[in-house]
C-alpha cells in the first residue's frame, strides 16, 4: 500500500473514532520539495518545486448544523466552534477554517463539519505541511459540497486564505506543487504567468535527501516580511512592478546596498532555476550540482537568510565525493538542507552529516529520504 493509501486509511480510522461514523470525503495532499529557486515566487520569478511522498490527509463530514470539530494527529484536544469565526483563532485550526471561509464567500455559506487531519510531514520543516493542509481540506470540502473547481483556482483560494486569514505572507508554489505535481517530475513554474512545465527528475541513480537541522529561529517570520519589502523597494527605485523583470544590469541603479544585495540574489536565482530546468529537460542531472551550491551561496551571503547550522550542513555535504550538490531549502534560518546524491550512497552521507552536525551542534540532524509523487489525491466522496 502506498504511503498516501496508509496515511488515507488512517485518516478514515482516526475520523470514525473520533465521530462514531464515516467520513463523508478524505483528500490527501503532498508536501514539497524545491529544487532551486528560493524566494523568488513572490517576486513574480521562477520556482521548481517537487512534490514528495509525505502527505497530509484530510477526512471531513458535514453537518445539519453550523457547529465545526476538529481534530489532528499532531496536536492534542480539539477546536470546536459554533460557526466559522471571523478571525484567526490562533492555533492549526485557522488553516482549515479559512480555508472553509474562502469557500463559503465564493459558494456561499455552507453548513458546519468535522474534520480529522492525519499527517506524516514534519510541521514548520519547510516541507510545506501548511500548504498540503490547505489543499486537503479544499479538496475534500469542495467534494462535500459538491462544488468543481480548476486546480488552479483551488490553488489560489489556499493561499488567500494563507494569506488573509492565517496571515503568512507566502506565495503560490506550495499549493500548486500539492494539486498539480506528476510523479517522478519537477514543475517549473512561473509565479507571474502561473504557467508550467514538467520536467523529469533524474532516475534511481541519485536520490534526494533532506537533512532538517531541527532548528528554528525566532528570526524567521521577522525576516521573511523584511525581505518581501527590501525586494519591493528595489523594484521600485528601478520603476518596476516586481523584480521579475530586473536585470543585472540594472543592479548598480540600486543605491542602497542592501536592497542591491537582494536584487542580486532575486535575479540570479531566476537563471538558475532556468538553468536547472534545462539541465533535467536534457537528461542531465549533474549538472544541478554547481546551480545547487550557488544558489545557497547567494541565500547565504546577497540573501541573508541562511543560518550556522544550514552552512554547516552544506559544506559537510560538499566535502562527499558521492554528493552532486547541496543547498539551504525554504525560508531559511532552519529547517532542511536539500542534497542531491549518489544513491548509493545515501547511507554514508546521512552518517557524515550525523557526525559532523552532532560534533557543531551537540544534537542530530533528521533525515527524510524523499522521491517525486503526483499531486492530491482525487477525492473519494463515499
Ligand atoms: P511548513 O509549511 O513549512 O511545514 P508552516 O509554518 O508554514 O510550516 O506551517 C505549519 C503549520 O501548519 C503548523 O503550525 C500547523 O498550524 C499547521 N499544520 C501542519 N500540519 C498539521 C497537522 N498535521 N495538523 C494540524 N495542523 C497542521
Ligand atoms: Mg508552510
Amino acid at each position: 500500500m502506498s504511503a498516501s493509501h496508509q496515511l488515507d486509511q488512517r485518516a478514515r480510522t482516526a475520523f470514525r473514532e473520533a465521530f462514531g461514523y464515516p467520513p463523508g470525503a478524505v483528500a490527501v495532499a503532498p508536501g514539497r520539495i524545491n529544487i532551486v529557486g528560493e524566494h523568488t515566487d513572490y517576486n513574480e520569478g521562477f520556482v521548481l518545486p517537487a512534490a514528495i511522498d509525505r502527505h497530509v490527509a484530510v477526512a471531513l463530514r458535514l453537518r445539519r448544523d453550523r457547529q465545526i470539530a476538529l481534530r489532528s494527529d499532531r496536536y492534542g484536544g480539539s477546536v470546536a466552534l459554533d460557526g466559522l469565526p471571523p478571525r484567526r483563532q490562533g492555533n492549526w485550526g485557522d488553516y482549515l477554517l479559512g480555508v472553509a471561509r474562502q469557500i463559503s464567500g465564493r459558494f456561499g455559506e455552507g453548513p458546519g463539519f468535522e474534520a480529522v487531519v492525519a499527517s506524516d510531514i514534519p510541521v514548520g520543516a519547510g516541507l510545506s505541511s501548511s500548504g498540503a493542509l490547505e489543499v486537503a481540506v479544499a479538496v475534500a470540502l469542495l467534494a462535500a459540497r459538491g462544488i468543481e473547481m480548476a486546480p488552479l483556482a483551488i490553488a489560489q483560494l489556499c493561499q488567500a486564505s494563507e494569506n488573509g486569514f492565517v496571515g503568512a505572507r507566502t506565495g503560490i508554489m506550495d499549493q500548486f506543487t500539492a494539486l498539480r505535481a506528476r510523479g517522478g517530475n519537477a514543475i517549473l513554474l512561473d509565479c507571474r504567468s502561473l504557467e508550467d512545465e514538467y520536467v523529469p527528475l533524474p532516475d534511481g541513480r541519485l536520490a534526494w535527501l533532506l537533512a532538517d537541522t531541527r532548528v528554528r529561529h525566532e528570526l524567521a517570520s521577522t525576516a521573511y516580511n523584511q525581505r518581501r519589502t527590501e525586494c519591493e523597494a528595489a523594484a521600485r527605485m528601478l520603476g518596476l512592478t516586481s523584480l521579475r523583470e530586473a536585470t543585472a544590469d540594472d543592479l548598480e541603479r540600486i543605491q542602497d546596498p542592501v536592497e542591491r544585495r537582494r536584487a542580486r540574489h532575486v535575479i540570479t536565482e531566476n537563471a538558475r532555476v532556468l538553468r536547472a530546468a534545462d539541465a533535467l529537460r536534457r537528461r542531465a542531472p549533474r549538472g544541478l550540482g554547481p546551480i545547487l551550491y550557488a544558489s545557497h551561496e547567494s541565500l547565504r551571503l546577497d540573501f541573508a537568510v541562511s543560518c550556522r547550522e544550514l552552512d554547516c550542513l552544506v559544506e559537510l555535504a560538499a566535502g562527499m565525493p558521492q554528493v552532486i550538490g547541496a543547498r539551504m531549502m525554504g525560508g531559511g534560518f532552519g529547517g532542511c538542507a536539500l542534497v542531491l546524491t549518489e544513491s548509493t550512497g545515501t547511507d554514508d552521507v546521512e552518517q557524515h552529516l550525523s557526525q559532523g552536525y552532532a560534533e557543531e551542534f551537540h544534537r542530530s540532524p533528521a533525515f527524510y529520504r524523499v522521491r517525486a509523487v503526483d499531486g492530491v489525491m482525487p477525492e473519494r466522496a463515499m
